[in-house]
């Protein structure tokens, strides 16, 4: 199959060579013989959370025209892909976020007219929105916040297969934070001595310690009694 795209040395179009269980997909020069590897390219994206919905985009270039997408993009060279799933997020909606959390991985592919399609390896975070309204711009052309329940609906509007996929680990993610207690409660200040996470080791031992001296101190006003 042609690839659509000439080869770099010769001017040949170069032809895809389908992957073997020996080597990853290619192309070649039927020509001179030149050969580049098909590699995956890494994209970051950046799901925001306010209350019960979630902010999606509408798509303002191909591929995928109007359809619905999250803020995200490709990784650029030299950039971590926190960075990236933020720096897409800030161009897209103007919107800048506190901590944010890993969610999920996903495969996916992308089509680029005159080049064909290629794999996508899709990273996902997940954080609180803070402040501020999201102002749609560069690849987006809208941006809205819609009820997490209603996503199941909008299936044949997303730009992307793996979608449905992210917001199911965006249900568990959401389903772990009730269950776990209140670290996503948005009803608590952030910073509330409730909501601060206390699961390294020196937190336990810190616990452990206090718990000794306050069972010192209650063995030591028994004695006294
Ligand atoms: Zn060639």
């Amino acid at each position: 199959m042609k690839a659509g795209f000439p080869c770099a040395r010769c001017g040949r179009p170069l032809r895809r060579r389908p992957a073997t269980s020996s080597r990853p997909r290619r192309f070649g020069c039927p020509r001179c013989g030149f050969l580049i590897y098909d590699y995956p390219r890494p994209c970051a994206g950046l799901l925001v959370v306010r209350g019960d919905a979630v902010l999606l985009l509408r798509r303002a270039h191909p591929p995928r025209v109007g359809r619905l997408d999250v803020p995200g993009g490709f990784v650029e060279s030299g950039e971590s892909l926190e960075a990236a799933a933020r720096r897409e997020l800030r161009e897209e909606t103007g919107l800048t976020l506190g901590p944010i959390e890993p969610l999920s991985f996903h495969w996916d592919e992308y089509a680029l007219k005159g080049f064909g399609r290629f794999p996508t390896m899709n990273w996902y975070w997940v954080g609180e929105w803070r402040r501020g309204e999201p102002v749609a711009a560069d690849d987006a052309a809208s941006a809205e916040w819609v009820p997490m329940t209603r996503l199941a609906a909008l299936r044949r509007r997303f730009s992307w297969a793996h979608m449905p996929a992210l917001f199911a680990a965006l249900r568990r993610w959401r389903t772990a934070g009730v269950r776990g207690g209140s670290a996503r409660r948005r009803d608590r200040p952030a910073g509330d001595p409730v909501t601060r996470p206390a699961r390294s080791a020196g937190a336990r031992a810190h616990r452990r310690a206090a718990a000794r001296s306050r069972d010192r101190a209650r063995s030591a006003s028994v004695r006294k009694a």
